[in-house]
């Protein structure tokens, strides 16, 4: 028969051979750099605005005229960040729209966090995300995050990220008194109210308290008092920095891949998109790890008022403008594991190695809770990604029934954008240390890229 009818998977190293994976490895090198610098939402759109400032962008204010050529980002709240570029075809075509997030699971201190119990401080925390609270015990951490005091100065606070730095610490059991322990459900070993972290052990000299004597090193190197606590933003995330996996180096191991590994490709496709003719835009949402409420996420009407913006720049419908854009919603999928065969339908499941991942619906059940992207608009994806010479795959959740979870797709698509879901094959996504292919980050790179150029 004619075997060009038919479909087979391969992987990149297949396909395009030594030179891209050349190509990814040498971006990979900045990717790690980002991932390093940007382990919280605050820290990406700060690292974030340096590459656009670098490139001319301009801070952009609401209610501004935009004009063609410009370039231009909108800083929500130093947690959210939209970024355009107005290209010279008509603004009644639509905006290529990009939206990834930079949230990612960790450990949030709670309000009034400072305590000792039996000669330890420590702090109460509230995890935040889907995260599986066993993987962050006995395990290296750092502190990231900012304290606003009363009269509104802003402290920002990185602990445990230099070599010289402490880190903190949550206990687990030892085994030998982990019997009772070991009989739980896995999700119920290590509970909510366990995740204390340890901040010392060096009670004050007059009043022996170790909580005072903490409180007194917090004062004297960041002028904070306990109250400060109650408006501050402090979160808890693994210490450990992204390295190369394996024996080939051909793997990134690192926190925050969900979903800086979309986030960055994005953001570069768009600073190497400067001749594209569209109005480009990448978002870097906060909030998507809780349901992309508040006033950070996706479900925030701030979308729409920069959209309106744009097109009353240039006396376009802004409903006009939204119905011609299309939207990649840039995020992870979960990789093929042998490991755990059991939860993968293996046809359908994305492999690591082999590309860029479209998902054409995630949700749960009967595809509760999706965007359902359209035939149409994946066709003309289809076609972008051969002419730019993309390696892309399918994705789903995992097997049907066996759970589920969603991305802002669906945030985006309701505002009568057509939208799908792109992204990267991971392995132990929403785990302290998480996995990616270096070839599967830059083709996603180039899959975006192409996107915002193709006609
Ligand atoms: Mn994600
Ligand atoms: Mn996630």
């Amino acid at each position: 028969m004619n075997k060009d009818i038919l479909y087979s998977k391969k992987t990149v190293y297949e396909q395009l051979g030594k030179e891209t994976t050349e190509a990814a490895f040498a971006y990979a090198e900045g990717y790690k750099s980002f991932l390093d610098a940007a382990k919280t939402e605050r820290e990406a759109v700060k690292v974030s605005i340096e590459m656009l400032a670098a490139k001319g962008f301009k801070e952009y204010t609401l209610g501004d005229k935009v004009a063609v050529g410009d370039k231009l980002y909108y800083n929500n709240r130093g947690k959210n960040l939209f970024v355009f570029t107005i290209g010279s075809e008509s603004i009644a075509n639509g905006i290529r729209i990009v939206a990834s997030h930079v949230d990612a699971p960790r450990i949030d201190l709670k309000q009034c966090p400072l305590y000792e119990d039996a000669g330890m401080a420590y702090f109460k925390t509230h995890y935040y995300g889907g995260v599986r609270k066993y993987q962050w015990v006995a395990t290296p951490l750092a502190l990231h995050g900012v304290v606003i005091t009363k009269d509104g100065k802003t402290i920002d606070v990185c602990i445990g990220e230099d070599d010289s730095d402490p880190v903190f610490y949550i206990s687990d059991l030892l085994p030998h008194l982990s019997a009772d322990q070991n009989k739980l459900p896995l999700a119920d070993g290590i509970k909510g109210e366990q995740l204390n972290v340890i901040l010392g052990n060096i009670p004050e000299e007059d009043e022996k308290s170790v909580k005072n004597a903490v409180m007194t090193l917090i004062y004297d190197k960041y002028g904070v008092v306990e109250e400060d606590f109650f408006s501050s933003e402090l979160c808890v995330v693994p210490a450990a920095k992204a390295r190369d996996v394996g024996f080939d180096r051909s793997l990134i191991g690192s926190y925050g891949h969900d979903d800086r590994v979309c986030a960055y490709p994005s953001l570069t496709a768009l600073l190497e998109s400067e001749d594209s003719t569209h109005t480009l835009m990448c978002i870097l949402a906060d909030k998507e790890e809780i349901g992309s409420d508040g006033a950070s996420g996706m479900q925030c009407d701030l979308m729409l008022d920069i959209i309106d913006a744009i097109a009353a720049s240039f006396g376009v419908s802004p409903a006009l403008v939204r119905a011609n854009s299309k939207c990649l919603s840039a995020d992870v999928c979960p990789g093929y594991d042998p490991n755990f065969a059991e939860v993968f339908e293996k046809r359908n499941s994305a492999f690591v190695g082999c590309g860029a991942v479209f998902t054409k619906y995630t949700g749960a059940r009967g595809k509760s809770s999706t965007n359902d992207a359209n035939p149409e608009f994946i066709a003309w994806l289809r076609a972008a990604m051969a002419e730019n010479g993309v390696i892309w795959q399918a994705g789903e959740l995992g097997k049907v029934d066996v759970g589920g979870g969603g991305t802002v797709a669906k945030f985006i698509a309701k505002h009568n954008i057509e939208t799908i879901d792109l992204g990267v094959a991971i392995i132990a996504m929403h785990a302290p240390y998480e996995l990616v292919a270096k070839v599967d980050v830059y083709e996603t790179h180039k899959a975006i890229k192409a996107f915002y150029n193709f006609d």
